[in-house]
């Protein structure tokens, strides 16, 4: 059996590739040393494939980001040298950010709108070193994905044309190399007809007059055309068979073309367990029945997934049971020796989750009294003037508080000294707030390394690590935690941070908390019980953390769940399941006194698609970004009705301008047709943390002098 992977992970086991990048950016390395740097970091990639797997691609590497290698590639962008192409990454005409299908990679979005240029090939990856030997496999990202992700094309013949255009170029860097390795996960979304002729028109142009073998993958789900895509003119296709067993069914009820190879993803990319061979093997078995050349593979990127479990120091239970990407690659092979060889017995049986259907959404959690009632009992408690003015949340971590945090962590000073650092920075955070003006206050997030990594150390049942890194987008990594067992709470997690805040003010303090849906979603997984039990637990246990933030006199409590939108499912057909159970755990932590204020965040900009969704989730006051995408929201709120307040976002944090005062206001004014003035607060987009002060305090004080105008004018 032969074994092929792909996407293995860029960072390095010491996130060496952070530091080359982000040193150069920083002026400590030239720009021959990061070409250098970045090709010795893909041999290592090529080295770990080469150790395990029969075929692999390369060229995978890239200095931020793949979607606008391509559409360089295309010609769509055409920098010249590293300081150019990085400023389409970060700098002033920085390329927007939005997240890779349902997964927490961020890509840049190639962006065709204003722009009639006629698209050319403008060479392949051409800022990074020629490795000898590597005219084989090179990596693309398929044309559809492209152009399907990119945005400003309005119509569909634009769409067409440009995407004739694109095959055309595809077709001409191909013809220059032996085979090529073609990703299309785009080809897993929702298509109408229309569009799955252009795919089949589009590999007819790219194959057209060329003997380059095509080995094509999908992932992230299943295919629903895949009797069409079975017969594209190319040499291999590559399915995914873990995400669920909609593929292998329809492999079994068509067959599959004698001539091409099919390529089973049966290794997990997306979580960290160990393969269940016995399931896998088992999988392999019925699909041979259909396919003479069956080779196996990853069943979606390994960049998802850390660089090894080596040098972790998890608990040896917990450990035996894990498989990031290098363990993966080995998983393949030995799956496929195993397969060759095999003495396990057939299983009839699939590969079965445990049933579970989670409490109804609404039922013993709707809250006895309405969201009016609730407004009036908390009018009165709170006396806030018109359009309040709050933060997210957190406020810049600068290098004091990570550097004073490392310290803690690696002993080198006590707790004391580290709980004293915390108080003092939260001290002069609040003194800060109510200087500028601030109605609703928070403890800005310093004792936090990252929002999630935070509960789940507190937490019970789940596990973090040391050094498993992921990127969420170019250099930016985080690690996510590891779910292993039953989630439970012990004891407060917030409340000595919270509290003391609020012991320094009058002005209400928010409690902050990480939501379920956003825990579940940048961590991995238990798979032998369904997601939705495990946002249950993990909601139980943020309702016990409530409970405790009111009882020790917190009035406010807000919710972040930034990752509600991007865990719902790629195919549109099942939303509908995935949000009743999200939104049913989170209703179930989302649970107080009518006197407490519920908040909560989203940091999503296309919200007319989930408003009917987030109308059904219990809260008093939501904030979500706005200002990327105000029209689109607007619109939203035209179309249900809403009764709760709403903050939209006026600055935009990923940015470090500092907003004016001026087009803040148009953001106000023009939601302000739509949402009624008394339920409409101020705030930024989405927490601080990534700021710095010298932005921080001067667009505070602008929001506040907003805040000012408008209360003049209302
Ligand atoms: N409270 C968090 C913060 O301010 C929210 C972050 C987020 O939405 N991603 O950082
Ligand atoms: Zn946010």
């Amino acid at each position: 059996m032969t074994t092929y992977a792909y996407g293995f992970p860029r960072i390095g086991k010491n996130r060496e590739y952070k530091k080359l990048i982000e040193g150069y950016w920083k002026g400590e390395f030239s720009a021959e040393d990061l070409r250098e740097g970045i090709a010795k970091l893909e041999e290592e990639i090529l080295k770990a494939y080469k150790k395990q797997v029969n075929y692999y691609p390369t060229h995978e590497i890239t200095v931020y980001d793949n979607m606008l290698d391509m559409a360089v590639m295309i010609g769509l962008y055409t920098p010249t040298d590293f300081n150019k192409y990085f400023n389409l990454c970060r700098g002033e005409n920085a390329l927007e950010l939005t997240k890779w299908f349902n997964t927490n990679y961020h890509y840049l979005v190639p962006d065709f709108s204003g722009n009639n240029i006629q698209l050319k090939k403008n060479g392949y990856k051409s800022l990074l070193k020629k490795q000898p030997g590597q005219q084989k496999l090179p990596y693309l990202i398929g044309p559809f994905t492209l152009l399907k992700l990119s945005k400003g094309i309005t119509t569909d013949n634009e769409f067409e044309k440009r995407l004739e255009e694109i095959a055309n170029i595809y077709r001409e860097i191909i013809t220059e190399v032996e085979s090529v390795h073609i990703e299309e996960p785009a080809l897993v979304t929702d298509l109408k007809e229309r569009e799955i002729s252009l795919i089949e028109k589009t590999y007819n142009t790219i194959k057209k007059n060329t003997n380059c073998k095509i080995y094509l993958f999908t992932y992230y789900d299943s295919v629903d055309f895949l009797e069409r895509l079975i017969n594209l003119p190319v040499e291999a296709i590559g399915l995914d068979f873990v995400s669920n067993n909609k593929n292998l069914k329809e492999i079994e009820r068509i067959g599959f073309p004698e001539d091409k190879i099919l390529i089973a993803g049966i290794v997990n990319g997306r979580n960290v367990w160990k393969t269940d061979a016995t399931s896998a093997i088992n999988i392999l078995n019925r699909l041979s029945k259909h396919t003479k050349n069956l080779w196996i593979s990853n069943a979606a990127p390994l960049y998802h997934l850390p660089v090894t479990t080596e040098g972790e120091s998890l608990e040896n239970e917990l450990r035996e049971r894990l498989a990031f990407a290098t363990e993966k690659l080995a998983e393949l092979r030995e799956i496929a020796t195993f397969f060759d060889n095999q003495s396990i017995a057939e299983e009839k049986t699939e590969n079965k989750k445990s049933e579970y259907s989670p409490p109804s959404e609404k039922s013993e959690n709707l809250p006895s009294f309405s969201y009016t009632q609730r407004r009036e009992i908390q009018k009165s408690i709170f006396n806030l003037p018109l359009f309040p003015s709050t933060t997210i949340g957190s406020f810049p971590q600068t290098p004091e508080v990570r550097k004073k945090r490392r310290q803690f962590k690696t002993g080198k000073i006590s707790e004391d000294e580290y709980d004293k650092f915390i108080r003092d920075k939260i001290k002069e955070l609040i003194k800060l707030q109510e200087e500028i003006g601030l109605d609703v206050l928070v403890h800005g997030e310093f004792e936090r390394s990252d929002m999630v990594e935070f509960f789940a150390e507190k937490l019970n049942g789940i596990a973090t690590t040391k050094k498993g890194w992921i990127i969420s987008y170019g250099t930016r990594c985080y690690r996510p935690a590891i779910i292993h067992s039953d989630v439970s709470r012990s004891k407060a997690m917030t409340l000595n941070e919270i509290t003391y805040a609020q012991s320094l003010t009058n002005k209400p303090v928010k409690g902050m908390l990480t939501g379920p849906i956003t825990i579940l979603a940048w961590s991995y997984i238990r798979e032998d019980i369904p997601e939705a039990k495990v946002a249950y637990q993990l909601a139980s246990a943020l309702r016990e953390e409530i409970e405790d933030l009111e009882k020790a006199g917190i009035k406010i409590v807000q919710i972040d769940e930034p990752a509600f939108r991007e865990k719902a499912p790629i195919k549109r057909r099942n939303w509908e399941a995935y949000f009743r159970w999200a939104i049913g755990a989170f209703n179930s932590a989302a649970v107080s006194r009518p006197e407490t204020q519920l908040h909560t965040h989203m940091c999503y900009s296309e919200f007319g698609e989930i408003i009917e969704y987030i109308n059904r989730m219990h809260f008093d006051v939501i904030s979500i970004e706005a200002t990327r995408s105000r029209g689109d929201i607007i619109e939203a709120f035209e179309r249900v009705e809403f009764d709760r307040q709403i903050g939209l976002g006026v600055w935009d944090i990923h940015s470090p301008v500092i907003p004016k005062i001026e087009e803040m206001k148009e953001i106000v004014n023009r939601a302000l047709k739509v949402i009624p003035r008394e339920n409409f607060w101020i705030n930024p987009d989405c927490g601080l943390k990534t700021r710095q002060w010298e932005e921080t305090i001067p667009s505070l004080k602008n929001l506040m002098q907003l805040v000012k105008k408008l209360r003049e004018e209302h």
